[in-house]
């Protein structure tokens, strides 16, 4: 069985996945991280059959004494139930497509696997949770799509309002059953203080608060899956993963499945000007010296401080960290132009924030010259940004049916002004 301890924890005590899963931060307010890694077989980004045939031999070693493997794998079949093809732009470019999920962006797989997951442990404790969780526009609906209707389970998500696109606020706030909405008078930054806050707070320490932040570990491990699936889908050779970027979670996945094995060559953190990560990659920045966040179009990828920043620092030691994963940032003129680039060389419509990664892919070849393929992990639908494809191309995107059923469904939302009081009385109320 694989313990996991807190980042900030000098003591060293360990807890299971099951109780890491179940309180998201810890006690402590730092990560959770395992203890050992477990070294997978090469058959599984080799010759594995399907995504979920990968999912369930990795999170197999990873829960292994905790879930047999009969109640593994409804558990990942039915998570994992879209595809995650890859895209060849040719000169050894690809792009793999995570928005496949019923909400249309890479949050699916992490959401989807950590709800059952949850559900799970909590129908076998007889227990109930609130899942408190703060959102930069896809991690809520994700997260709303993926917990709805589980019984033992409510969700409470948090927004900045005004600072996610038109559709992003339409999946997040349509009606499901057991969970409620808050708009928050703030940006991502203050959802995430909230949060935080709750979760230490004495006045609500009686109820059964819960994350699925891509702090859980519960949503961290299963974004380690599709990098696996994508270097078998390409005969399982080594690879570079260029990786749009906010709070790191989807970028430490990537570090997950490498550090169980997988050949990575290169990471490349993609950043818009929210551009801590690279700054501090490129020895410009200290460790946690982070900035106030600043509004983009790529805005699910809005994070002045990065949560998972923390995890990967322990992770990886900042010499480490600094050799095997190379950052960038990239301004919305430059994201609108490579969205039009990509549109006009290549017959393929980016999201801004997969637009990100492919100039960030680009800039990295012509800095180093580094030959191996690049997997360009695309993160969401560019149908989910009709503002920015109309800007960058003139034209509409393409109506998805999973956005088009929305138009006709009712909504619940609700104001919030950023202070912990304000948050409290709701709960409690
Ligand atoms: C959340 C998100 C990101 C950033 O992922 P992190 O794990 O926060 O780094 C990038 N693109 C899209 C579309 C997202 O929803």
């Amino acid at each position: 069985m694989i313990g996991y301890r807190s980042t900030r924890d000098p003591t060293k005590t360990s807890v299971r996945f099951e109780e890491a899963l179940l309180q998201g931060l810890a006690p402590d307010g730092g990560l959770y991280l395992p203890e050992r890694i477990p070294q997978l077989s090469p058959a599984l980004w080799r010759s594995a059959s399907s995504l979920a045939e990968v999912g369930i031999g990795v999170l197999g070693a990873w829960l292994e004494g905790e879930l047999s493997p009969e109640e593994l794998e409804p558990i990942v079949r039915e998570a994992l139930n879209f595809p995650a093809p890859l895209v060849p732009l040719g000169e050894g470019l690809y792009v793999l497509e995570l928005f496949h999920g019923p909400t249309l962006s890479f949050k699916d797989f992490g959401a989807r696997t950590m709800a059952r997951l949850m559900g799970h442990f909590l129908r076998k404790r007889g227990e109930q949770r609130i899942i408190l969780a703060a959102t930069s526009g896809d991690t809520g609906s994700a997260v709303a799509d993926g917990f709805a209707g589980q019984e033992n389970i409510q969700v409470v998500l948090l927004y900045p309002r005004g600072l996610v696109s038109e559709v992003q606020e339409r999946q997040l706030i349509v009606q499901r059953p057991g969970v409620r909405c808050f708009a928050v008078e703030g940006t991502f930054d203050d959802c995430q203080r909230l949060v935080k806050e709750a979760f230490v707070d004495p006045r609500l320490a009686h109820l059964p608060l819960s994350s699925a932040n891509s702090i859980n570990i519960g949503r961290l491990l299963p974004q380690a899956l599709y990098y696996l699936w994508a270097a078998r889908q390409l005969g399982g050779e080594t690879l570079n993963f260029c990786v749009p970027s906010g709070n790191l979670g989807n970028l430490t996945g990537g570090v997950l499945a490498a550090l169980m094995g997988q050949p990575v060559r290169r990471f490349i953190a993609a950043h818009n000007a929210n551009r801590f990560f690279p700054d501090f990659l490129a020895g410009r920045r200290e460790a946690f010296q982070f900035h106030p966040t600043l509004a983009t179009l790529s805005n699910a990828m809005d994070v002045g401080a990065p949560s998972n920043f923390e995890r990967l620092y322990h992770l990886l030691d900042p010499k480490c960290l600094r050799a095997w994963v190379w950052g960038t940032a990239v301004d919305d003129g430059t994201t609108l132009a490579r969205m039009r680039t990509t549109y006009e060389q290549h017959g393929y419509l980016a999201c801004p924030h997969t637009a990100v990664g492919l100039e960030a892919a680009l800039r990295y070849r012509e800095a180093t010259g580094d030959p191996t393929p690049i997997v360009a992990l695309s993160t969401a639908h560019p149908s989910k940004f009709p503002d920015a494809v109309g800007r960058a191309l003139g034209m509409e995107p393409p109506r998805h049916p999973a956005l088009e059923a929305l138009k006709t469904q009712p909504t619940q939302v609700e104001p919030l002004e950023p202070h912990l009081e304000a948050l409290r009385a709701r709960l409690l109320g």
